[in-house]
């Protein structure tokens, strides 16, 4: 017997019940509201909502905008926002103070560190990003390359293949440390020395890391980096997305989206543009600000939490939860598509299957919240803030379920929504 098996054997819903009596981030649920008997699995797509924003939420709206109306420009803090958050960000990945920036989203943040690269590497000509990452960054990528009238050019590689790519003509790799869907963890150590040892840049793109696991962007010499708030930091649908520049590239690294707020004296409402010196020289315009101070609540939360013990729990539960569904859904037909090893994947896990949609279409009307990924990809994602090990028995245990009883062939669940 292997010691998996064994391991599994041993496992029911009464010993998870005490991994989670002796788990102590098990408190920190409770900063969440969470809809009752759903078992959320997708706080890698939609973190869920801290309790805190919706009093957040009314006070901001109520008292900052409804009574204070401009004056909270000020009062309230709301010019300083894309600073403050950022520096209250920066901690959990490694940056130092005024390294980091509130602002806008991964895409137009990805726009603007690309071509700052490109300017700081006038005499080289690729862009290296991963072929079969999440689809924006390279089509970001792309419309980088396209504005310069064709003079730099993007190469896609697959993961294997981009230290071999990288050469004296390679301007930046840009990289999803965390991949969206097979949840593979990319060397940032390694990736950044090898780009930096020929000369390029390395750009980090954070979405499904940030909030997740350790990341040290300084210790490991990134460049830049870009990544969003609303997954695994729990910022609320749509808030505004981070962007980390090295303090050596600040005021040297122009980005072509020049707008008042980047501006070295915004309220000097000069002419003509002369960009900040720091941080702010990557702001554009006024930001989303009621998004923006609930984003606020969800990196209180984490800030409140040891990072360590956030890695260790999401290893445990995407261990637990592989085993679980090796063993009690053996013959159903689902192929692990992310690293066996859990040091090697990020807080997610997918299993690729045939009917991976109806399926993922039955475990959510049963309330167990994954999403899907096409072509063939069912994909659960472990938020060890808010998900428990009971927790993962039960969604498991729902799973078993639909794969037992064919429920997943009803007509129902063959329906495509236009948002999986
Ligand atoms: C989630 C995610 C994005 C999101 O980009 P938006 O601009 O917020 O739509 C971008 N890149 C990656 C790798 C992601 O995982």
């Amino acid at each position: 017997m292997t010691p998996d098996a064994e391991m599994t054997e041993s496992i029911d819903r009464a010993a998870c019940e005490a991994m989670d009596r002796a788990d102590p981030l098990a408190p920190l649920r409770d900063r969440f509201d969470l809809p009752e008997g759903m078992l959320y699995l997708d706080g890698n797509s939609l973190g869920a909502m801290p309790k805190d924003a919706s009093a957040r939420a009314h006070d901001v709206v109520t008292r900052e905008w409804g009574a204070d109306l401009i004056k909270s420009w000020n009062s309230a803090g709301w010019f300083d926002l894309p600073v403050r958050l950022g520096d209250k960000l920066a901690p959990l990945i490694g940056a130092a103070p005024g390294e980091v920036v509130l602002c806008d989203s991964t895409s137009q943040n990805l726009f603007k560190v690309l071509s700052a690269a490109v300017a700081l590497r006038p005499d080289r000509s690729v862009l290296i990003l991963e072929g079969s990452n999440f689809p924006t960054n390279n089509y970001i990528a792309q419309g980088v390359a396209a504005a310069t009238g064709g003079r730099v050019k993007v190469r896609l590689c697959e993961k294997d293949e981009i230290a071999e790519a990288i050469d004296e003509q390679t301007i930046a790799v840009a990289i999803t440390h965390v991949h969206y869907k097979t949840g593979h963890i990319h060397d940032m150590a390694a990736i950044t020395a090898r780009a930096q040892n020929s000369g390029a840049l390395a750009i980090w793109d954070l979405c499904h890391s940030a909030g997740a696991m350790p990341v040290d962007l300084n210790g490991c010499n990134a460049d830049f980096a870009v990544g969003c708030t609303y997954k695994y930091l729990n910022g609320g649908p749509g808030s505004p997305a981070f962007l980390f520049a090295a303090k050596r590239h600040q005021g040297q690294a122009l980005q072509p989206v020049t707008g008042w707020w980047g501006h070295a004296a915004p309220f000097a409402f000069e002419p003509g543009y002369r960009p900040q010196h720091d941080i702010r020289q990557f702001l554009i315009g006024t930001q989303p600000i009621l998004s923006m101070t609930l984003v606020e609540t969800g990196l209180d939360i984490h800030l409140s939490a040891d990072m360590e013990m956030i890695r260790d729990k999401s290893m445990a539960l995407t261990d637990l939860f592989i085993r679980l569904v090796e063993d009690r859904c053996a013959g159903h037909g689902f192929t692990l598509a992310s690293p066996r090893d859990a040091r090697a994947r990020g807080s997610q896990v997918s299993f690729a299957h045939p009917d991976g949609y109806p399926i993922m279409r039955a475990l959510i009307a049963a309330g167990v919240i994954g999403d899907f990924r096409a072509p063939d990809t069912v994909r659960f994602g472990f938020t060890p803030l808010y998900v428990g090990y009971a927790d993962v028995w039960d969604a498991v245990d729902r799973l078993v379920a639909i794969m037992d009883g064919g429920v997943w062939k009803l007509p129902e669940h063959q329906v495509r929504d236009a948002v999986t």
